[in-house]
């Protein structure tokens, strides 16, 4: 016996096993790709691209053939598991996520949505239940970007957002470049592009993800609607004054980077619930000149994360941060120097969607909870083309992308049964 499949048994409630769903195969599964890249910390390693990644596709694409689907490997390495519906002419659905992982990651975040997907069709098959529309699982290749900035490979692959002259130069720590490692795995940048689908072709993208952090545990609730998916501004801030001797220097007449920066760093708390209750902002990193202990700080740099899950509120609060650094600065006869290095745009989950899934959570009498999502996932990507849902799952304590990263049994299955009512309500 194995340690994940043990823990995850103990208190399994055999009473969710209904409908064809089957809490001990999903509780093998998430088990057996738990082994692949297993760190000595117990945590997973299946960096995008890796062998390690590969293997644990190549898993999952063995128990889509014995499941009977018709799977292929596209040109982005997505492996894709297709059942046929009864009328196969009609938009299909798709569900799924990654399983590739952070260094010394979890075991939950993405195998659970793509295993979740698998013990649908699984459940079906028992049943002998044939959904009205076909179904097509996919495995995304590379979400995390751990070895290249980015990630969401696959998925934009999949959309056509992928830019060959975005991603050709990038170079990972060792220098090999992002088309050498795509060679390595027999993939090219011309076989991404190739990836593209027929986005007529496809009616709904569905992803079931543990939630990553901590409001459907403190609410006692096994599943979540996602209301929106949050995009992220970085700017990145410099707050320049003058370095000084620490021992000469009056405390009147001194420019002290530091001391602004600080109460920027203060003040910047307070700011994001005058947009919005979803909106979040963090300084993440600091580097101080020159860093020395009786030396006045005459230079601060320092980043700022913003999401929020509305385009609106999310820039107000970019702009609101803007203002605030630049008054304190001038109070403080600090030169401020900012720039936005990154803005993606959110990715809110259409009413429908959100509707769709509320009527699979009523129907398995779990108690309706709303969350945003703060962290970007495939189906953020896949939801600016497509309709796109995504349901949460409760994370232990919300740790993440880290070896002890769990989710019960008991609320994995949950979201099963609330993925294949949202499916066959198609
Ligand atoms: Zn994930």
């Amino acid at each position: 016996m194995e340690y994940v499949y043990e823990k995850l048994i103990i208190d399994y409630d055999k009473n969710l096993d209904h409908h064809g769903v089957n809490g001990v195969r999903l509780a093998n599964r998430l088990s057996a790709l738990s082994k692949i890249g297993r760190t000595v910390d117990g945590g997973s390693n299946r960096i995008g691209f890796s062998e390690e990644e590969k293997k644990a596709k190549y898993l999952i694409k063995k128990w889509m053939d014995d499941a009977g689907l018709i799977v292929s490997v596209d040109g982005a390495g997505n492996v894709i598991g297709r059942l046929e519906g009864k009328n196969p002419n009609l938009p299909a659905i798709f569900s799924g996520s990654h399983v590739d992982s952070v260094p010394n990651g979890g075991h939950f975040d993405g195998p659970l949505g793509v295993l979740a997907a698998l013990e649908v069709v699984e459940a079906w098959k028992e049943t002998g239940y044939i959904p009205e529309r076909s179904f097509e699982i996919i495995v995304f290749t590379d979400e995390e970007g751990t070895r290249f900035n980015g990630g969401l490979i696959g998925s934009m692959s999949m959309v056509g957002e992928v830019k060959k002259e975005v991603l050709q130069d990038q170079v990972d720590i060792y220098g090999v470049t992002f088309e050498e490692v795509l060679g390595n795995i027999g993939l090219s940048m011309d076989s991404l592009l190739s990836a593209k689908r027929d986005l007529s072709n496809i009616a709904a993208f569905v992803e079931v993800h543990i939630e990553q952090g901590k409001r459907l545990e403190k609410a006692g609730i096994p599943v979540g609607i996602v209301t929106g998916i949050a995009g992220p501004s970085w700017l990145e801030m410099n707050f320049t004054g003058i370095a000084g001797h620490a021992g000469n220097t009056p405390m009147d007449d001194r420019k002290d980077a530091l001391v602004a920066a600080s109460q920027f760093i203060a003040e910047l708390t307070s700011l994001p619930k005058q947009v919005s209750q979803t909106a979040v902002a963090t300084v993440g990193k600091l580097y101080v000149h020159p860093n020395g202990v009786n030396v006045i700080p005459g230079q601060v740099k320092l980043t700022v994360d913003i999401r929020d899950i509305h385009e609106k509120s999310r820039n107000e609060l970019v702009n609101l941060i803007i203002e605030k650094a630049t008054s304190i600065c001038m109070n403080n006869h600090i030169k401020l120097e900012w720039k936005e290095t990154l803005r993606v745009d959110p990715v809110p989950i259409k009413e429908v969607m959100q509707d769709r899934l509320l009527k699979a959570i009523l129907a398995n009498q779990i108690e309706p909870f709303y969350l945003p999502s703060g962290a970007g996932h495939d189906a953020m990507i896949m939801g600016r083309h497509i309709p796109a849902a995504m349901l949460f799952v409760q994370s232990k304590d919300g740790i993440s992308h880290n070896p002890l990263e769990w989710s019960s049994l008991n609320d994995c299955i949950q979201a099963v049964h609330v993925l294949k009512h949202f499916v066959e309500s198609y």
